[in-house]
């Protein structure tokens, strides 16, 4: 499990990194679009697009089904 963990949290690293967003979700300047809650590695849920700017959820249940109505408008 703690490997499965570790490979996670790395692919998510790199994703993240791709997209632009690992600096600011390590200073702790991406807040959740759902419930505000600021996002660091572990809560991250989801992200999605909405208006050309990316909008990053937790991972609590409501917010990532927020970030799945987002995406398929
Ligand atoms: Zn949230």
């Amino acid at each position: 499990m703690k490997t499965l963990k570790a490979i996670y949290d790395e692919e998510l690293e790199e994703f993240l990194e791709k997209i632009g967003l690992l600096e600011d979700i390590r200073s702790g300047m991406v807040k959740c679009e759902g419930c505000g809650e600021i996002i660091t590695l572990d809560n991250f849920g989801a992200v999605s697009r909405r208006n050309g700017k990316l909008v990053v959820f937790c991972n609590s249940p409501k917010c990532v089904s927020k970030s799945i109505r987002t995406s398929s408008e």
